[in-house]
């Protein structure tokens, strides 16, 4: 069976997606995505690199997060998945997959933009799992205006409470529970270093995630916490098809990046897990680029 360990020319790992124009409404479904992403439901094989951690993933119901929590799990991770309430459908799929593979998988369906529900998140992964020892921030928000006069004030707010205060929130309220060997990642973005016209208001919270990242990382290092972010370039997931890029520009998502083809969210878990892993002992604010070969500082 093919796995992520399969020799393969990257190229053509994977299909070059052009996805058909279409729209749907904020956060959007991978139910509905066409055509559907692969969060290596059938690829992603584990060898045991995160046997008895704690995880919270936040945005783990659909996109790289769930491709990350299906990988948690299969390395032996219980995880605690963050969402929105109505990506229920993709979260319940995501869940039964943690559980096939005989980990933990709990559901707290929450809306991050408030300071409280961080807090609660938090306070559910100690309850359910015992404790946590992996917190990936990585919800988002990314909505494209053409015109600057288009990003409404409301935009710009939710945009940077789901990408940077809840990271914030999240970090502080678990800390103080979080071991020396614990790791934080964050998702950032090629966005941090090579903002789109139409992702202004996106692009440089990414941009602060990628600083927060290296702030906090010096900080915690003498703790034993360890702070990185994983930076992907063009990856097929609902996120774009929900006004993340403007409709008619899909079908030519990701053509561009020197593989040629967009990245499926299987192909990102990996650069999670590595980050995860105490193999990675000695990475400390990194931020490691999953972006097809696009140039980054
Ligand atoms: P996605 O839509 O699958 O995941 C984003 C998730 O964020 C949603 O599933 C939702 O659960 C969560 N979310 C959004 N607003 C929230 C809120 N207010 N409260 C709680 N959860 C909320 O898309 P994705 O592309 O997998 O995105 C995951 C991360 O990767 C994001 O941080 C995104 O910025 C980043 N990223 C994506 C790409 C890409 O091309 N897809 C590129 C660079 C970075
Ligand atoms: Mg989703």
């Amino acid at each position: 069976m093919t796995d992520q360990y399969t020799f393969r020319n990257p190229v053509t790992a994977y299909e070059k997606v052009s996805p058909p124009k279409q729209h749907q409404e904020e956060p959007g479904l991978d139910s509905e995505l066409t055509p559907l992403a692969d969060l290596g439901e059938d690829t992603y094989r584990g060898t045991g690199r995160l046997e008895g951690r704690k995880a919270i993933v936040t945005g783990a119901d659909s996109g790289i997060g769930a491709a990350t929590a299906i990988a948690f799990a299969r390395e032996g991770a219980d995880v605690v998945l963050s969402y929105l309430p109505e990506e229920e459908k993709d979260a319940a799929r995501i869940a039964g997959i943690i559980e096939a593979a005989g980990r933990k998988a709990i559901r707290v369906p929450a809306d991050l933009k408030d300071k409280k529900a961080c807090r609660d998140l938090v306070d559910k992964a100690l309850s359910e799992l015992g404790g946590i020892d992996i917190l990936v921030n990585n919800a988002g928000k990314q909505v494209a205006q053409k015109d600057f006069a288009d990003i409404t004030d409301e935009q710009f707010d939710h945009t940077y409470k789901t990408n940077v205060y809840a990271m914030f929130w999240l970090t502080k309220a678990a800390l103080p529970h979080l071991p020396a060997g614990s790791t934080i990642i964050n998702s950032t973005s090629i966005q941090a270093y090579a903002p789109s016209a139409t992702l202004v208001d996106y692009a440089s919270t990414k941009a602060a995630i990628n600083n927060f990242t290296k702030g906090l990382a010096a900080q915690l290092a003498p703790q034993g916490i360890r702070v990185n972010a994983v930076a992907p370039g063009p990856i097929w997931t609902p996120l774009q098809a929900s006004d993340g890029q403007p409709t008619e520009e899909l079908p030519e998502f990701g053509h561009a990046t020197p593989l040629g083809r967009a990245g499926q969210p299987a192909e990102l878990a990996p650069a999670y897990v590595f980050l995860a892993s105490a193999e990675s002992s000695y990475v400390v604010g990194e931020t490691l680029n999953v972006n097809g070969g696009i140039t980054s500082p």
